[in-house]
Order: structure tokens, then sequence, then C-alpha cells
């Protein structure tokens, strides 16, 4: 009988060996990479003795057709119940309605860390010479920053009143006819994330955590987020963690926290990409810098993504590109960054030998030149093959 994922009461989670996994086929391409994707995840797990029951959860288009919802409640409740979960992708909807699906399931679960581990794989095509060199996990806040939605639209009656109040209240004159947006940073899910950041790097064995901010220019928000990092290392991990600041960059046997600007770091990830190991950012940074990090190792197509809260135990895994609509339904993209999530969950869940089997298999197969037509376009000599064909070359190196 299969059983839910569950969390003890002292935060670790409870994985039995047949358990219950919602998904989310996706829109567009999702009927194309979910069903390669699970092919691979189902052979790899089964032959450790994990068989894993998929329920089907809906939304997006799929769920609008069928229930005239585009995020039924039912939906939330199993991501709740199950805690573990795996997505495609989600058409955004037009006229009404949500933000973006995403961003929704995000914020009703409360999924503050953005998970975006990026990694070179053997055989992939890089536009850098030395793409081996970047293994770096970005872990982007999720619930803040400008993504909070607190804006007003230029001209109207809400604008020209904040416009009043900020000229009263703070005399800050701001021009006629502008949009304003506000970039709330707490230092509670400042705090939060950072510390998610250090764990993971503790628990990894990774070297360092590099904190991301624009503080030079934006003290009170991204400099904030600094400084509560570095309090926060001082105050729960002096043990085990040093700031930069406090050990003149010689952390000896501890985990070295430091931090970066913005804009350098763009630079510093090009050119000294060793330097980098884990990443812990602010919302709108992060979005910039997982994307750009994922053009340096191949692209879109196999970059994987998770959104989690470390504290209740919930975690939805989901490809980090869009629905390609273009592509639907042809069997033709590369299923990489669903298939990787996966991956990621399996590690998530403790299955770290399915994990690594899938990565060589995927690593030997893109070795051989079987590839998808993204990959084929930039290598020479490939065999350029379906999705489908793709999900079954790896099964057959698993
Ligand atoms: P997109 O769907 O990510 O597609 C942009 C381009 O990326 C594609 O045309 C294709 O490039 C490449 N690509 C994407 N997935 C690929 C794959 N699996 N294999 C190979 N190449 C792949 O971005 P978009 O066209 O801007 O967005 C379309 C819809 O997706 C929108 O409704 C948007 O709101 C939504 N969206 C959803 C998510 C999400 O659910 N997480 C994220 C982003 C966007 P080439 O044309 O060069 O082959």
């Amino acid at each position: 009988m299969a059983d839910k994922i569950t969390m003890s009461a002292s935060g670790v989670l409870n994985v039995p060996t047949n358990p219950i996994i919602p998904f989310i086929e996706g829109d567009g391409i999702g009927v194309d990479i979910w069903p390669a994707a699970k092919l691979v995840l189902d052979a790899a797990s089964k032959k450790y003795g994990i068989d894993i029951e998929w329920k089907e959860v809906l939304a997006g288009e799929k769920a609008f057709n069928e229930t005239g919802n585009w995020l039924p409640d039912e939906t939330i409740t199993d991501f709740r119940d199950h805690l573990i979960g795996i997505k495609g992708p989600l058409t955004t909807p037009i006229g009404g309605g949500f933000r973006s699906l995403n961003v929704a399931l995000r914020q009703i679960l409360d999924l503050y860390v953005c998970l975006r581990p990026v990694r070179w794989f053997q055989g992939v095509p890089s536009p850098v010479k030395q793409p081996e060199l970047v293994d770096m996990v970005i872990f982007r806040e999720n619930t803040e920053d400008v993504y909070a939605g607190l804006e007003v639209e230029a001209g109207t009656p809400d604008a020209e009143k904040l416009r009043a109040f900020l000229k009263e209240g703070y005399g800050w004159a701001i021009p006629e006819m502008s949009g304003i947006g506000i970039k709330p940073i707490s230092k509670a899910n400042s705090e939060r994330l950072i510390r998610a950041a250090i764990k993971y790097a503790l628990d990894h064995n990774r070297p360092s955590v590099t904190i991301m901010h624009k503080g030079n220019i934006q003290k009170f928000t991204e400099g904030a987020f600094m400084k509560w990092g570095y309090e926060l290392v001082r105050n729960e991990f002096a043990d085990v963690a040093v700031g930069w600041n406090d050990c003149g960059g010689k952390p000896g046997s501890k985990l070295l926290v430091k931090d970066a600007i913005a804009d350098i770091i763009f630079q510093q990830v090009l050119t000294r990409p060793k330097e980098f190991d884990v990443i812990a950012s602010t919302n709108l940074n992060g979005d910039y810098l997982s994307d750009a990090l994922a053009a340096q190792v191949g692209g879109i197509g196999i970059a994987p993504g998770a959104n989690i809260n470390y504290i209740t135990g919930h975690g939805i895994f989901e490809a980090t590109h869009g629905t390609a609509p273009k592509y639907a339904g042809q069997d033709k993209v590369n299923p990489g960054s669903v298939l990787l999530s996966g991956v990621l969950m399996f590690e998530h869940l403790g299955w770290t030998d399915a994990a690594n089997d899938i990565v060589r298999a995927l690593e030997a197969t893109i070795a051989e030149k079987i590839v998808t037509y993204d990959f084929a376009r930039q290598m020479e000599g490939a065999t350029e093959v379906k999705c489908s064909e793709f999900a079954s070359a790896i099964v057959d190196r698993l």
C-alpha cells in the first residue's frame, strides 16, 4: 500500500519505500517532457526497490478545461497533505485570475527557498571554455522583494495618493506619471533563507556561502539582507561557520560566509567560477543569476529547480523553463529540466543512489551524442532524437 511522506516533530522527512507523490503534468510541452521524465525516474527508483505512486493533480490549462478553475483547491490540499511534489511548466492565465500559478503555489505553501543547483554535465555544449568549473547552488528568496506585487500604475488615483503621501511625509519628490513599486526585505524572511543556505552548505560539505546583494545602493533592503546574514552567522552558527570580516577570509575548518555585490558577481561567476559554492540571494537578483548561470552550463532546457519550505517540509520540484507552446505535443524538446528536478527531489528524499544513476546515464547518453534538437544544433555529429527517445536512451544506460 502506498503511503504519504510525513515529517517528524524533529523536522526529519519520513519517506516510505512506496510513497504517493503528486505531480502536475504541465501545459504546453508538459505532455512531452513529463512522461519522458517519469519513465526514467521510475526505472531508476525501481532498481532500488522504491515504488512511487504518482498522483496526478491539476493546475493550469488542463485544470481550467476540466474544472473551470486554474488552480483547484484540491491541488493545494494534495500538495499540502503529501508534502513533496513535482510539476511541469504552467501557462500564466491572461486577463484576471492569478498573476502567475507558480507564484501562487509558492505563496500559498510559503515555499520560501527557490533552490537552483547549477552544474555542468559532461558533454553538454556550453558557451564558456571551462563549464566544469561551474558547480553552484543558488538559494533565492522566494516570497518578498519586488515580487511581493506591491505596485501602483502611473497616473492612477492610487499612484497620485502615494506620491502625495511620500512628498508630505518624507519629502520625497517622485516625478509625475511615475509607476511606484515597494520592495520589502524583512529580517525574518532574510534570516530563514540564509539559514537554509548555511545548513545546506554544512550538510553538503560546501566550503562557502556567498551572500549576493546590492547593498551599496539599496542600503536598508539589500544591505540589510547582508547585515542580517552576517549577524545570523555570529548568533546561530559561530561554532561551525564564520563571516569574512571576522576571520580575514581565513575560516580554518569552518564554513566561510562572504558577500558579493550583485553586479560584480555576474563577472566573477564567469571569470572565477571556482570561488562560488552556495549563493544566498534576494528574490530578483537570484532570478537573474540563475538564468545567467544556466546559460553558462548549457541552457534552460536542462536547468532543474525546487521551491521548498524546510520548516514545514513542503517542496515542489519543477522544470525551470516555460511551456514553449510552439513545440507542444511534438515530442521534440529536452526533458532534462523536469528530469533533473526529479533527480533533485530524489536527493532531497535521500535516494542518492537512484539520483546518481540517472546523472551517470544522462551523461553517458550525451557523451554518445544522442541528444534532443536544442543540443544537436550546437554539437557536431550529433544524432538528434525525440524527447521520448532521449528518455529511452537514458533508461537503456541506467
Ligand atoms: P519558454 O517556454 O521557457 O520558452 C522559451 C524558449 O526556451 C523556447 O522557445 C526554446 O528555445 C527554449 N526551451 C524551453 N524549454 C525547452 C526545453 N524543454 N527544451 C529545449 N528548449 C527549451 O518561455 P516563454 O516562451 O517566454 O514562455 C511561455 C509560457 O511559459 C508563458 O505562458 C510563461 O508565462 C510560461 N512560463 C512558465 C514557467 C513555469 O511554469 N515555471 C516559467 C517561465 C515561463 P528555442 O525556441 O530556441 O528552441
